[in-house]
């Protein structure tokens, strides 16, 4: 699959990109950002003043009236601070309700939108991964691009107006001035371009170390960590991990070395140049020594921003390439075509036929084909099963089926028609599917069923559904019935179903949903054979006027379908009925023989005991 080269934006687009969606979406923050960079640009001004009219008082023998003068800049003083503190509290909130009502609002709606095959291949993860850190937290990503560019600004509006003074006092002071900040961006480059090129060493760590910590959360994951001791082993990675982390740290700490040799050679000759400049001024009479202090505070300040805007630029510069993640997580391309359906119950009533031409397919990130040329047809209302061992592309076929995936070539065609040409979200309102491992949302029982919000969930339907698939008397002993939301990740008073419960809940959705293709991926795999054989003849009741694929790998459960499909090693082996292919005699015989030994001897062990 060819790869997705996105464009990568640089400092300015992207702070430009954050203000643009915060005044959008808070347009009070527009005045707010340009009174807080007043405030933060004067106040040092009137910092320096201060000092200044005390020696002008003193000097001149107006001490009252310098006195005055001072109350009031302490005045003023106090009034800007309160206020740049205030514009700070409240853009501190525009910047964190941006990031989360704009920015990972749209990334959440990206992950669930896009196309499946945006999010499950391995190389599709990493940049999803990634792409999340741009948007997860205060101090990174879009956050941290749009609190240090207004920083950035304050600091560039400072060095401008502070620098036009220092400029009419003597330009040479700042020609010097300027050529420490430029001669200190050369050293500290080699710093940030270290930073730059190993980006991926800085993240990597990070994302696995974030990994680690969600899986130590995991209550499926915890089990095995319990009962097959992997605590020493995930104790060793994720120390591991932080000694990686660590060692690159401090590679990159000594990189920043120099430049901090070099601030502190640049500041004594900066006070030094700026004192021998200031004090000869004095005493020839150009200035007087109450300017001579206001002098020095600017240069001080200036000295401040210069290298201020160094260490904020190169850390905007991280956050940008965060940001940037998330960009290519968000420039992800759909390849099926979308509409606008919101109906997730199928209106069509008629069963289409769906074939396979000549399809192959490759996981992106992967080299070996999962399947290869595979042609088959299922008839409208047909009834199929698609068998073969574990690894055969079995339910690689079903993410076909539901268009989770295009293949990679070759095409499928329903009732003759292109998949894509269909509209994704049409074809995917026909399908109704039971996957092995799907967990339910944590929202509520009928939200789940209903696949919409409550108030549309049509209730005698569902109770329908609910009492086919065999779970409505459990739910209506529930205190909130089909309102309890399941888990109690988002309602304390959550249900817990067990397993076989949340098996029911499954099927319950399947038949509201009414697909005319109906899927079964093995979802009783947790079952004994005889329960799962005994099920699928169920489900194969349901099934009447459907298209229906019966996936296992157990071939005595899909005996009574119309035809079936033996895959091996990503191939169709051998295709017929039941009958035909013990008739055969092949590979499909072979495999039920070893099977049904097995189950036979299983069934004599349970009758003995
Ligand atoms: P079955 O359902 O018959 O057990 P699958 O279709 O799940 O087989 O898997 C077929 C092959 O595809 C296996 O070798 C599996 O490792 C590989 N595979 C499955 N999912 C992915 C994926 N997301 N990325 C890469 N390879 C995968």
């Amino acid at each position: 699959m060819e790869k997705q080269k996105t464009k990568r934006n640089n400092i300015i687009q992207n702070a430009f990109i954050v203000y643009k969606a915060m005044f959008k979406r808070y347009p009070a923050a527009i005045p707010l950002v340009l009174v807080y960079l007043v405030m933060a640009v004067s106040l040092p001004f009137i910092n320096t003043l201060i000092p200044a009219m005390a020696i002008k008082g003193i000097t001149s023998g107006k001490v009252q009236t310098f006195m005055a003068y001072i109350g009031i800049a302490v005045l003023f003083m106090c009034i800007f601070s309160g206020v740049k503190l205030l514009c700070e509290k409240k853009m501190q909130m525009k910047h964190t309700y941006t990031r989360i009502s704009v920015f990972m609002f749209n990334f959440i709606k990206k992950a669930i939108n896009t196309d499946y095959l945006n999010i499950e291949p391995q190389p599709k993860q990493k940049i999803m991964g990634k792409g999340v850190q741009g948007v997860d937290g205060n101090y990174q990503g879009a956050e941290l691009v749009s609190t240090l560019s207004l920083e950035l600004l304050v600091v560039v509006l400072g060095i401008f107006s502070y620098g036009t003074v220092i400029f009419m006092l003597d330009w040479k002071i700042l020609l010097v001035m300027f050529g420490m900040f430029f001669t200190d961006i050369l050293i500290r480059n080699h710093a940030v371009k270290f930073g730059d090129d190993n980006r991926e060493s800085f993240s990597e760590p990070w994302r696995k170390m974030r990994y680690m910590e969600l899986n130590s959360m995991n209550v499926s994951a915890g089990k095995d960590i319990r009962i097959f001791s992997l605590k020493k082993v995930f104790d060793f990675h994720f120390d591991s991990l932080i000694t990686t982390y660590k060692n690159f740290r401090s590679k990159y700490q000594l990189k920043w070395y120099y430049p901090t040799l070099s601030d502190t050679a640049f500041n004594i000759a900066r006070d030094w140049l700026a004192y021998t400049l200031l004090i000869h001024k004095v005493l020839s009479g150009q200035i007087d020594a109450a300017q001579f202090t206001i002098y020095i505070g600017i240069v001080a300040s200036f000295s401040q921003w210069i290298y201020e805007v160094s260490m904020d630029f190169a850390n905007l510069r991280d956050a940008s390439h965060q940001f940037n993640d998330y960009h290519e997580f968000m420039a992800q391309k759909d390849v099926f075509e979308h509409s606008e359906t919101t109906s997730t119950i199928s209106t069509d009533k008629v069963p289409p036929e769906i074939e396979f031409r000549n399809v192959s397919f490759i996981y992106e990130g992967s080299e070996k084909p999962v399947l290869k040329n595979v042609n088959f047809k299922i008839r409208a209302n047909e009834k199929i099963a698609l068998v073969g061992n574990n690894g055969a592309g079995k339910t690689t076929i079903v993410k076909l089926l539901c268009a989770l995936y295009l293949p990679t070539s070759g095409e499928i065609l329903i009732d003759g028609k292109n998949i894509n040409e269909i509209g994704i979200e049409k074809y995917q309102e026909m399908i109704s599917v039971l996957f092995q491992d799907t967990t339910p949302i944590a929202i509520s029982v009928a939200e789940n069923i209903g696949g919409c919000e409550l108030a549309e969930v049509d209730r005698e339907r569902m109770n329908k559904c609910l009492k086919e698939a065999g779970l409505y008397e459990k739910v209506q002993s529930l205190p909130q019935k089909e309102e309890s939301f399941i888990t109690q990740t988002l309602d304390k008073d959550g249900v817990l179903f067990s397993g076989g419960e949340t098996q029911k809940l499954l099927l319950a959705k399947a038949i509201y949903k009414n697909g005319t293709v109906l899927i079964l991926d093995e979802p009783t795999s947790a079952l004994d054979p005889i329960a799962e054989s005994r099920i699928y003849e169920e489900y194969n009741q349901m099934a009447d006027n459907k298209t229906a694929v019966f996936i296992s790998h157990r071939l005595a459960s899909t005996k009574f379908c119309d035809r079936i499909l033996f895959l091996d090693d990503g191939q169709i082996l051998e295709e017929g009925s039941h009958e035909e292919l013990m008739k055969k005699a092949g590979k499909y015989k072979e495999i039920f023989d070893i099977q049904s030994h097995y189950y036979v001897e299983d069934v004599e062990e349970r009758n003995e005991q």
